[in-house]
């Protein structure tokens, strides 16, 4: 069970939202047949996919996230609801590499390091709000971080982590993001820093059994942090075989007709789930 926690300082003036994302992230593994360092890269962005889809208000915005840093992953994509589901694809998802430097899995030799971090936030308007950051160093969570600073002006610190079990399965995984809320006080960004200087890495603190509540209630600490609220996330893709065949009248009339005239079946793929729809040619050719 995949879980997101909101808290809030005693003052109102610092939110926390962490996730326990280890069933989502088993799930990109499994649909997707993720290599490890995969799996560490689509969880840590998928992870923070739940968090910031959970900071929207209406229950019809949307949040996208394409992660373009020229890598060997080509493009990550998370989309997430206004409760924290998401789903999520790459274009590629069979890359083996080295550790890095720390011993680590190398999440930014997969993402690449210079490139684009794209924030599409649809909330039923004209024209949806979308921005782009430069990478920060595609590790991803610096990269929110960074989006936060530069686009939006607000203070965050953002922590993400996937532990990688011998058999490939996800043993940890999770994120927690910390904001502050105006008018932002330049000792509490202080006492905040040194807090995060105490924890342990959110894989460590997950894999030793602590709860998302715990891990953001040990955020706050000091500040007289409380639980606002909780709930289950899920991977979740909204796909129909209607939206399928909006994705084929796309394709344009004279590649349509092309494929009806094939006389075969056409297989469409749903790239977020990989569940398969099937059209017969003469129903290509009325579409
Ligand atoms: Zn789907």
């Amino acid at each position: 069970m995949s879980k997101i926690v909101r808290a809030l300082s005693a003052d109102g003036s610092v939110l926390c939202a962490a996730v326990d994302s280890r069933d989502i992230v088993n799930e990109i593994h499994r649909i997707h047949r993720t290599t490890p360092v995969a799996s560490a890269a689509l969880g840590r962005l998928a992870t923070a996919g739940v968090i910031m889809g959970s900071l929207m208000k209406n229950e019809r915005d949307l949040l996208t996230l394409r992660l373009d840093g020229g890598g060997p992953a080509g493009v990550i994509t998370v989309t997430a609801d206004y409760r924290g589901n998401v789903r999520c694809c790459a274009n590629n998802y069979n890359v083996d590499l080295p550790l890095n430097g720390k011993g680590k899995l190398d999440v930014a030799g997969y993402v690449g390091r210079q490139g684009l971090l794209g924030v599409i936030r649809d909330t039923g308007l004209k024209e949806p709000y979308a921005a782009q950051v430069p990478l920060v160093s595609g590790e991803i969570a610096e990269d929110i971080t960074g989006y936060y600073a530069v686009s939006e002006q607000i203070p965050t610190v953002c922590a993400l982590g996937v532990l990688v079990d011998i058999d490939l399965s996800i043993k940890a995984a999770g994120g927690y993001m910390l904001q502050l809320l105006p008018p932002v006080e330049e000792e509490k960004i202080a006492f905040i820093e040194n807090n995060i200087k105490t924890m342990q890495s959110v894989t460590e603190m997950l894999d030793s059994g602590m709860t998302a509540g715990e891990i953001a209630l040990l955020a706050l600490k000091g500040l007289g942090g409380e639980i606002l609220d909780e709930w289950e996330v899920f991977y979740k893709c909204d796909c129909s075989r209607e939206r399928t065949g909006e994705v084929l009248v796309s394709l344009g009339r004279k590649e349509l007709r092309k494929l009806g005239e094939s006389g075969e079946k056409i297989e469409v793929c749903c790239h977020f789930c990989d569940k398969k729809y099937y059209f017969e040619p003469n129903e290509i050719k009325f579409i």
